[in-house]
């Protein structure tokens, strides 16, 4: 699978000449990514997820986890993925420990996972314990959803989105947060996530009667799935620069992976889920659960490569959306 070539890494120089550099704050949010299963195959994953993978977290990882978890006060909330994280057979046990442990839950959820055999209750389960859910929709338009997640998507999304609300996600109830997510199909940066989030509101209210919180836009990032794709159409290179032409030094400041730790499912610690796909260790030699003794890693510089000027173009991209 294509990834960048270091040789061709400028993010550093960039980071040189505008003097600047990426430290790590205390961590505030983990992010676990318990396994690489997924029932879908879509065409930007970064992680290469799909239903032939097998990696998944297993139950003394997790136990590990929650044990360096209750030693870390600093951590408010828990962002679960994967793969599809609701495959892994012990992921109702993990969200009721972290729920225990008094942390916001946050599940990455792609939506059709809810239709699986085996999956009946997941959704309502996911209600009871009161977790955020964060689910991609590339848009409100049935052919651009299929393009990019797969044929059959996206009747299942809108009928799992609608059966959320129900259940008082997006909606009725304040605790029960229902996000979505954006990212564009092509080689561009997102449109403004402010007027974008006004559009689907609307779309999705009078077409669908579907509600929800908050849309946040995130930039794709030139690995794996995506980049082969790119390369394929010998579009890489050039996305690549448009990246860097829209560099943007306010960013920096903000970046994800200075309060955000990533664990992967066997345990080991990167600075983000990007870098944990590249395979891109925490520059820190203690770098798997079972090396450390709480989640307190502060003033460590965080590994950053080509891939970075994709959290830094423009108005910036995170997990969570734009950053500035
Ligand atoms: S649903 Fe998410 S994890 Fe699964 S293949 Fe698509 S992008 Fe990857
Ligand atoms: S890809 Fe983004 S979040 Fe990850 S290390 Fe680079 S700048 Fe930070």
């Amino acid at each position: 699978m294509y990834a960048l070539d270091e040789e061709t890494n400028s993010f550093e120089e960039m980071l040189i000449n505008n003097n600047l550099s990426v430290l790590r704050e205390e961590v505030h949010i983990l992010q676990l990514n318990i396994g690489k299963k997924c029932n879908q195959h879509c065409a930007h994953c970064h992680v290469d997820a799909g239903p032939e993978r097998f990696e998944s977290m297993n139950r003394s990882t997790m136990e590990r986890v929650l044990v360096l978890l209750a030693r870390s006060p600093n951590i408010h909330t828990v962002d679960i993925t994967g793969g599809a994280p609701e495959l892994n057979p012990n992921f109702k046990y993990l969200v009721k420990e972290i729920t225990a442990l008094k942390r916001q839950v946050i599940d990455r959820c792609n939506l059709t996972v809810l239709y699986e055999l085996g999956q009946e209750y997941t959704a309502s389960f996911l209600a009871q314990n009161k977790v955020q859910i964060m689910t991609s929709l590339p848009c409100y338009l049935k052919e651009n959803v299929n393009q990019q997640r797969g044929e059959g998507t996206f009747n299942k999304s809108i009928t799992a989105l609608q059966m959320l609300n129900r259940l008082g996600y997006g909606c009725k109830d304040p605790d029960l947060v229902l996000n979505l997510v954006y990212n564009p199909l092509g080689a561009e940066l997102p449109p403004d996530q402010t007027i974008l989030e006004l559009e689907y509101k609307n779309k999705l209210k009078e077409t669908y009667g579907i509600e929800f919180n908050r849309l946040f836009t995130i930039t794709n990032i030139p690995i794996k799935r995506f980049a082969t794709s790119l390369q394929r159409e010998g579009k890489l290179r050039k996305y690549i620069q448009m990246l860097r032409e829209h560099f943007n030094p306010e960013t920096i400041h903000k970046l994800m992976c200075r309060d955000t730790l990533s664990v992967s499912w066997d345990g080991r610690l990167y600075d983000c889920d990007f870098n944990q796909a590249l395979e891109i260790p925490l520059r820190d030699d203690n770098n798997n659960v079972w090396k450390i003794e709480d989640f307190r890693l502060k003033d460590t510089e965080v590994i950053v490569g080509e891939h970075c000027f994709g959290c830094t173009a423009g108005v910036g991209s995170s997990c969570g959306g734009v950053l500035i």
